[in-house]
């Protein structure tokens, strides 16, 4: 293929049912073709686009090709490793094809190792230009310069707003036609803040000053060193605040107090993209709460042009059951019989908590019973420790909600409350409920990944029923989805 073949015939090309992809074993999809025409137009317009397309239908291969048969200069955001990987992946196959597309992958700083210090490590602050003796060989300054020059760079959010935010863009990534946001849904939980890595600097300094004047107790401060790492292994910044407020200590609630200072403003996205670049895309599994896609582009302070949902390649009626059981008193005893049941008739299964301290009750009560892990703070790796596992139930939070691939077997996902952040400033109904019903969406999404899916989804949380928001959450699930109270109506569907 070359250049001269760029366009919507390329797209078509690649995408079609007559895709060279396809008689290597990749299934053609109408949705992922309408999706990536629907991409094109909107790289051809500019401006600012929200793209929803489910797990399953190939959305970040079709915007490759669809940057390919453009010609657009693109920095592309994820905020999971496994996506960067998925997309490397996915390049080298088109370019087996004869696509030309240049890529390069530019991680922050502190990943690389440092020429000038004797043990590697570099200080985040140490390396910002380009005036170093050893920048020559250096294999951050080498990936900084291929990042000037790719057609495609591939980064984390994290690198990418803090680029927006210090007006580096540019120094980064020389003159750019446009960004696109995979993973979109997760900048929500950036909101007030410039990085996960600026957060974790400034926790490490604030810990080492408390230490240097004696201020914490040895317990306070393995308490703080535990909510930490549970902050870099997802935590969002509400559940970190109120972890932190927690400790009741007027030092720690001064440390949360000087980062809302400093916090850089997630509403005034909109703005410095438009300064940027000509087009600006989100593309997410999940980006519209009760309200359509509003939410998102408020909070995110976005002027949208184009938004498009794409058609769903999953037949929800035949692949899945919402189990919301009623009349059950909310206390760990019953919780824990549910997930019992549903393990039993269900086998593998998610069981995604709204805290640990919920998390660690369960899992003691199910143990000595049934095939569990359950996630520790400090753990990692659990994702594809559990993605070979047999009927096993991993009991999890954080960025178990959305993050992790845990493969496409799983017999049913139960959420164990509707997923409100804690108390905040914020309204209920334009700032927590919209998320809530997001992040339920993101969570029940885990089941159903692919035509072999199939299980219950289940909300042991009877305000979905009861409450008046509560139709806000069911709004948005898949219209041909069916539901239950009844027990025997689930064992009726699986067994069936
Ligand atoms: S440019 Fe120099 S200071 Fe910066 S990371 Fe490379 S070797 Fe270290």
């Amino acid at each position: 293929m070359t250049k001269n073949a760029r366009g919507s015939e390329l797209v078509d090309a690649l995408l079609g049912p007559e895709s060279p992809l396809v008689s290597q074993g990749f299934t053609f999809r109408q949705s992922q073709l309408d999706l990536a025409h629907a991409l094109r137009n909107s790289l051809e317009d500019g401006g600012t686009s929200l793209f929803e397309a489910e797990t399953g239908i190939g959305k970040s291969i079709a915007y490759l090709v669809v940057l390919a048969a453009t010609n657009r200069r693109c920095v592309i955001a994820t905020s999971t490793k496994l996506l960067q990987k998925q997309l490397l992946r996915e390049i080298s196959l088109l370019q087996e094809f004869g696509v030309e597309l240049s890529f390069s992958q530019l991680n922050g700083v502190s990943n690389y190792p440092c020429l000038r210090t004797e043990s590697g490590s570099i200080s985040a602050t140490y390396c910002e230009t380009f005036d170093c003796s050893e920048a020559a060989s250096c294999f951050y300054m080498e990936d900084r310069r291929k990042a000037q020059s790719s057609q495609v760079v591939i980064v984390n959010h994290a690198l990418l707003l803090s680029a927006l935010r210090t007006n580096q863009f540019e120094n980064y990534f020389g003159k750019v036609d446009a960004i696109l946001f995979d993973e979109a849904h997760n900048l929500l939980s950036s909101r007030n803040t410039d990085s996960t890595a600026n957060l974790t600097r400034n926790f490490s300094v604030f810990l080492e000053l408390a230490d240097r004047d004696a201020l914490l107790s040895k317990e306070q401060r393995n308490a703080l060193l535990k909510v930490h790492s549970r902050f870099i292994q997802g935590l969002d910044r509400g559940e970190l605040k109120a972890e932190l407020l927690r400790f009741d200590d007027k030092l720690v609630s001064r440390f949360w107090q000087s980062q809302k200072r400093n916090s850089f403003d997630i509403s005034a996205l909109g703005k410095m993209l438009s300064k940027e670049v000509a087009s600006s895309i989100f593309v997410s599994g999940t980006l519209r709460s009760y309200d359509g896609f509003e939410s998102f582009s408020e909070l995110l302070g976005l002027t949208v042009q184009t938004d498009y949902i794409a058609d769903t390649v999953h037949d929800y009626g035949s692949q899945a059951y919402l189990y919301l059981p009623q009349n059950i008193e909310d206390n760990l005893d019953n919780l824990s019989s549910v997930i019992g049941e549903l393990h039993e008739l269900c086998g593998k299964g998610l069981v995604l908590f709204s805290s640990y301290n919920r998390l660690d009750g369960v899992s003691k009560r199910l143990s000595p019973y049934i095939d569990l892990i359950a996630q520790e703070p400090d753990q990692s790796g659990l994702a594809s420790e559990f993605f070979d596992l047999d009927n096993t139930v991993l009991l999890a939070t954080g960025s178990f909600w959305n993050g992790a691939d845990l493969g496409d077997d799983l017999g049913f996902v139960l959420v164990d409350r509707l997923p409100f952040l804690p108390p905040d400033e914020r309204d209920f109904l334009d700032f927590q409920l919209p998320l809530a019903v997001l992040k339920l969406r993101q969570g029940l999404g885990r089941l159903i990944r692919s035509e072999r899916s199939f299980g219950v989804l289940c909300v042991f949380d009877s305000r979905l029923l009861k409450r008046s928001y509560g139709q806000s959450f069911l709004s948005v699930l898949p219209k041909d989805l069916p539901r239950t109270s009844s027990f025997e109506q689930i064992r009726k569907f699986v067994e069936a």
